[in-house]
């Protein structure tokens, strides 16, 4: 090797010893009697000295021509430092060097190399390989990592068999749009990258690997966020003669098998919450549960007093901003700004504050005497000093805009700390959800997704349809979905018929996924499973909001790769070649 020693590994005990070590010029500086090199790689930094008078003058005016990020390698004395510096895990040694030798020279970077950089975001990404280097996007990948090791270790002793399943697969109608690829061999159709392995994972139950995952790539068409990516890392699992509790049970455990790995934090259980139940309280499938503030219905209360706007909404309901009566005239009007944006949709906010003395302020005294007032400050348990918000409208809308606000709350009271983590299954969620514009149902969760077997019967009548509940679970950890799953379908019949409540004719399910169907007829187990968002799971554990922070090459919000600039024309001798029409745009 060419190096003795990597940069962040010298200590006291070295002292003395000769040692050539490797690494990128973090900066020198030269202070006439004595001139300094940082030198930098993925383990760390040490400091490389020159004294005048003690180390060769060549050195010195090799020194001279050092830029940053140069690559070197230094061989040297391990030497006490005379001012030693605690912060750093080598501070309390120095290299004295008697050759230095710079292995390639460097441009000047397009931003700085630090780990508070002035790199805007689409520099960065142009250049990732330098953003690359910069140490806390460097942990971030790290920390990818030990994720990914300990997901496989994890699994690995659970008897869990990891199985890679084909990116070349078939485009179906369900779901999110597909990525196609055209098929030269096979003129005019198209293999589709997976938006999940799931028919897959379901055939390797029929085939008997009784427990199966994989850390795979999924790949869905959608408009971008700062959670998605185009191409996205799944933790995919699935498992044979289970119930739902046993897999709720299997992968909980993996989540406390992961904070404590990774965190050193323990959780005693995760929390079981139907659907309906967070979506009452909440009003939310992913309900942020690291603070309360439940929604508090209202329509008793509010409705008769001859206020227009509760009178006339089909529902009013509001959450207790604890603590912030103290909001000034100011702050109310803008949170009223801030909930009549589009992305919100409310109406107007009602607000009541709950005095030092607990009489009880609102914004609509007019309507309500003090008496009325008292009642509502019982029904949301308020206490000097907290300020009521409330919504009314549309029961659906506004338990959406109500559940944004309680978000918006929490963060401005300081609810939500990265540090703190409430996780939370979300289970019975529906079967179907119907899409009022193509006016027909969906499968919530996929077509492979088990009806609640005591819910069947609902199935059959149209006005019951949509009660039906599957036996489907979301993980949900602080406000984020982190994955979920299902207990499948693993009878022909039964198949079959959520194929046609989807609007599928026979052929159409025949010709789509009959591949699935007829192997449902060769001994497939029960069989359920779910996928944890591995990219979400890193930005959770890393304290982000970001999952780009956390994929070594990620996208641009336009879905580009700014850095290889992608996707990009290609020639008309290849779409030719692929017996696609040329464009304009090929070359
Ligand atoms: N394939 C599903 C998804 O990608 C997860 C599952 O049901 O296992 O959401």
């Amino acid at each position: 090797m060419l190096r003795t020693h990597t940069c962040g590994e010298l200590r006291p005990d070295h002292i003395g010893q000769t040692v050539t070590l490797c690494g990128w010029v973090q900066r020198t500086r030269d202070k006439g009697s004595i001139a300094w090199i940082d030198l930098r790689d993925r383990y760390g930094l040490t400091q490389i000295a020159l004294e005048e008078g003690v180390e060769a003058d060549s050195l010195r005016e090799q020194l001279r021509h050092l830029g940053r990020e140069f690559v070197l390698s230094v061989t040297g004395v391990v030497q006490e430092r005379y001012s030693k510096n605690d912060k750093m895990p080598t501070g309390a040694i120095e290299i004295r060097p008697t050759s230095l030798e710079i292995l390639n020279p460097a441009k000047l970077p397009p931003f700085l190399i630090e780990d508070d950089t002035d790199g805007g975001d689409d520099l960065r990404l142009k250049y990732r390989y330098l953003d690359l280097r910069r140490t806390p996007v460097r942990n971030n990948l790290m920390l990818r990592h030990k994720l990914a090791q300990a997901v496989r270790r994890y699994l690995d002793g659970q008897e869990f068999i990891e199985v890679e399943t084909p990116v070349l697969i078939k485009s179906t109608p369900e779901g999110a749009r597909d990525f196609v690829v055209p098929s030269r061999m096979n003129p005019g159709e198209f293999y589709a990258l997976p938006q999940s392995p799931q028919t897959f994972k379901q055939l390797l139950m029929v085939s008997g690997f009784d427990r199966y995952f994989q850390i795979v790539k999924c790949f869905r068409d959608e408009d971008l966020r700062a959670d998605r990516q185009p191409e996205f890392t799944q933790i995919d699992c699935e498992m044979s003669f289970v119930t739902q509790e046993d897999i709720l049970n299997m992968f909980e455990g993996l989540v406390r098998y992961l904070f404590k790995e990774i965190k050193d934090l323990d959780f005693p259980e995760v929390p079981r919450m139907t659907y309906a139940e967070a979506m009452h309280r909440f009003g939310n499938d992913k309900p942020d549960v690291r603070f309360a503030m439940e929604f508090v219905e209202l329509n008793d209360l509010a409705k008769g007093h001859g206020f227009p706007v509760f009178d006339n909404a089909p529902w009013v309901a509001g959450i207790n901003a604890i603590t912030s009566a103290a909001y000034t005239r100011k702050q109310i009007d803008e949170l009223m700004e801030w909930v009549k944006r589009p992305q919100i949709g409310a109406t107007g906010l009602v607000y009541a504050r709950v005095e030092a003395d607990g009489v009880v302020k609102s914004s609509v005294d007019k309507f309500y005497p003090q008496e009325e007032l008292q009642k509502w400050k019982t029904a949301f348990n308020a206490n000097p000093g907290d300020l009521l918000l409330l919504l009314a409208g549309d029961e659906n809308k506004t338990r959406k805009a109500l559940s944004e606000l309680r978000l918006e709350m929490g963060r401005r009271l300081g609810l939500c700390d990265k540090n703190s983590f409430a996780p939370l299954w979300v289970v019975d969620f529906p079967l179907l959800e119907f899409g009022e514009e193509e006016n027909r149902y969906f499968a919530m969760h996929h077509p492979f997704t088990s009806p609640k077997p005591e819910d069947l019967a609902l199935l059959d009548s149209p006005e019951t349809i949509g009660q039906v509940r599957a036996n489907a679970y979301d993980l949900v950890i602080n406000g984020v979905e982190i994955g979920g799953g299902s207990i499948r379908i693993h009878d022909r019949a039964v198949q079959a018929r959520m194929f046609s409540l989807l609007g599928f004719t026979d052929e159409e399910a025949q010709a789509q996924f009959g591949f699935l169907l007829d192997a449902f007829e060769y001994g497939a187990p029960p069989h359920g499973g779910l996928a944890l968002g591995f990219d979400r799971l890193c930005s959770l554990f890393g304290g982000s909001d970001s999952i780009r922070d956390f994929i070594a090459f990620p996208k641009n919000n336009s879905g580009r790769d700014v850095m290889i600039d992608s996707p990009s024309p290609i020639s008309d001798a290849q779409l030719k070649e692929l017996s696609i029409a040329t464009t304009v745009g090929g070359k």
